[in-house]
């Protein structure tokens, strides 16, 4: 399979797990349903896919971490049934393989907070299981920050909000404020030390959704290092009547225009959308867009960061500055020396501390 002539096409956000759980379709066999498997992403050229794990609300919030089960594990099956075409990626050296082998590198994500039932202890082994990439919430409120349908109060991050963040950069996982209440978003980017993704979010200054950022949200992100992947969902894309190729571009051009084409790439929502955008209506029609910007002449340059290059820079950036999830203590550790180090992938010797279980008040 061959990528794209702007190298492999990242895309930070799809639904698919949803429809595989449900059995109404097969990763490996395309479909005329829905917007992405895996030869539809092969024709498009994708060379990286967020596949999120999207906790549906009837099972919030006691049931939260064993839907996720039910829905990785579906997609594991789905992914070893394809072995030769896609492989999870849970290191950068794992998703340089992967591109270099032309696969499709599959990046686990999880849209809900609540999978962690308030126990900062899942989301370590979440990252033991391959979990790179986590969105605290999805549109409501939940124990960890107020989601972006669920602002009226102002609230931000919950103290166990706080120590997650912490904890996610620790273990290098991408936090994605995407579906965050602004609140919610501001404190997230006080608290993180590293670049956060907005994988699936638009400009409310062209469309005024909640679920879409402000211009200064689009700055502070920026400014910290952060990509918004853009997403084809007709209703945050305008505000009436349906939407076409031509609003995504307006979209993309707002960012880059407000802080550079480094800040921007690809988060479409395929199959968690049901209007996508006329001359977008799934994954194979990507070119439309591509040749859409050519039009209004974009560079290759340009056209690079936008497709992979940013969201690639982002998770190598914080996947790197993972660390070993259950460090030696330096008082009882042997040091560093020569072969002492079993660290894998993860940066050693750093000397964070292990993040512990829920911090309770005294
Ligand atoms: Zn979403």
């Amino acid at each position: 399979m061959g990528y794209s002539v702007f190298g492999p096409i990242v895309d930070a956000h799809v639904d698919t797990v949803l429809d595989l759980a449900a059995g109404r379709r097969r990763l490996g066999e395309r479909s005329v349903r829905g917007h992405v498997d895996l030869p539809r992403l092969e024709e498009a050229g994708v060379g990286v896919q967020v596949f999120a794990h999207f906790i549906e609300p009837v099972y919030k919030p006691h049931a939260a971490l064993a839907r996720f089960m039910e829905l990785y594990d579906v997609f594991l099956h789905e992914v070893a049934c394809n072995r030769d075409r896609i492989t999870v990626v849970t290191s950068v050296r794992e998703l340089e393989e992967t591109l270099a082998a032309g696969r499709i590198a599959a990046v686990i994500g999880i849209e809900g907070g609540e999978v962690l039932q308030g126990r900062p202890g899942v989301l370590r082994l979440l990252h033991r299981l391959g979990v790179r990439l986590i969105g605290l919430t999805w549109n409501e409120r939940n124990d960890l920050a107020d989601g972006a349908g669920d602002a009226r109060s102002g609230g931000g991050l919950s103290r166990l909000g706080v120590q997650v963040v912490r904890e996610m950069n620790r273990l290098g996982m991408v936090v994605d404020v995407s579906h965050l209440s602004d609140a919610s978003f501001y404190d997230v980017l006080a608290v993180s030390t590293q670049p956060v993704l907005a994988s699936h979010s638009n400009c409310r200054a062209l469309c005024a959704h909640p679920r879409n950022l402000t211009d200064d949200q689009i700055r502070a992100l920026a400014s910290r290092g952060g990509v918004m992947g853009m997403n084809f969902y007709a209703r945050f894309l305008r505000e009436d009547g349906p939407a076409t190729v031509d609003d995504v571009v307006r979209h993309i051009e707002h960012v880059a225009a407000l802080v550079g084409p480094e800040h921007v790439g690809l988060g479409s929502d395929f199959d968690g959308i049901d209007e996508p955008p006329q001359g977008l209506e799934d994954v194979t029609r990507l070119p439309r867009l591509i040749e859409a910007l050519l039009r209004r002449n974009w560079k290759e340059r340009e056209l690079r960061l936008l497709l992979g290059e940013n969201m690639l820079r982002l998770f190598r950036q914080v996947w790197q500055a993972g660390e070993e999830p259950y460090p030696v203590p330096a008082a009882e550790g042997t040091g560093a020396g020569p072969g002492s180090s079993d660290a894998g992938s993860f940066a050693a010797g750093r000397g964070r501390a292990w993040g512990g279980p829920l911090r309770v008040a005294s």
